[in-house]
């Protein structure tokens, strides 16, 4: 009998265990907590948990690039024309992150250049602020073939030198563009419907979700929305600038 109870406590365990590897992984998030597990295989470990990026602080955003090197830590390394890194300074307090590269990004190896990085561009202007003072990168540095979706894998490879990027760059707000964005950095699968308006937490910092740029181009109707989301991130830089 104890040994059957044993053996249904042990079923149960490795059942929850694997459901929480299946949301992880659908939901992009590292499986960090396999870590020190012999069933983990290594390309499921964070670089920066393994020290693959070079163990040692990285205390500049070029110390961060030279670590990402030529990267081929995921499949769209085949894929891609171009890495786009993010670019920017950042003294103003604030980054933006978006979802991956785009075409007209990866051929320019550059953040939010196509028509949603124009329009972009203008949102930072009418907030007062120049592009070249805000950081803008995104959640994953190479292009997905045909603008697809990125993949658990792929976030899970790249999300380490984002968050290294940040913590460079200490920025007083991060604002998340789009759904896809801010549902990764936030591993939650709420709506961005429901989770712009008001910030959330990012590794400790004060995230905005609002609707991505191309978003704004086919619906242009929710400029409102989006409009009430920087200005409170306009507020907060203010009140911690
Ligand atoms: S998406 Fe990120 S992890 Fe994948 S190859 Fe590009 S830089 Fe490396």
């Amino acid at each position: 009998m104890g040994d059957d109870a044993d053996r249904e406590a042990l079923l149960g365990l490795v059942s929850s265990l694997g459901e929480r590897i299946r949301v992880d992984r659908r939901m992009g998030r590292p499986l960090s907590y396999l870590a020190r597990s012999a069933a983990v295989v290594p390309s499921e470990i964070p670089a920066f948990a393994t020290g693959e990026a070079g163990g040692g602080p990285l205390t500049s955003l070029e110390a961060v690039r030279e670590a990402l090197g030529e990267c081929e830590r995921c499949a769209l390394a085949r894929t891609r024309k171009r890495l786009v890194f993010g670019e920017g300074r950042a003294d103003t307090g604030l980054v933006f992150v978006g979802e991956a590269p785009g075409a007209e990004e990866d051929l320019q190896g550059r953040p939010f250049v196509g028509r949603a990085g124009q329009l972009l561009t203008k949102i930072i202007t009418a907030m007062g602020l120049q592009r070249e003072r805000v950081y803008i990168c995104n959640i994953l540095k190479c292009r997905p073939p045909g603008n697809r979706n990125p993949r658990p894998e792929e976030i899970a490879a790249c999300e380490p030198f984002l968050i290294r990027q940040l913590q460079t760059l200490r920025p007083r707000v991060i604002c998340a563009l789009g759904s896809f964005a801010a549902q990764t950095l936030l591993k939650t699968e709420t709506p961005i419907s429901v989770l712009r308006g008001r910030f959330h937490l990012y590794q400790g910092i004060p995230l905005m979700p609002t609707y991505h740029p191309a978003y704004l181009l086919r619906n242009p109707g929710a400029k409102k929305q989006v409009w009430e989301d920087v200005q409170l991130i306009m507020k907060r830089l203010q009140e911690t600038g």
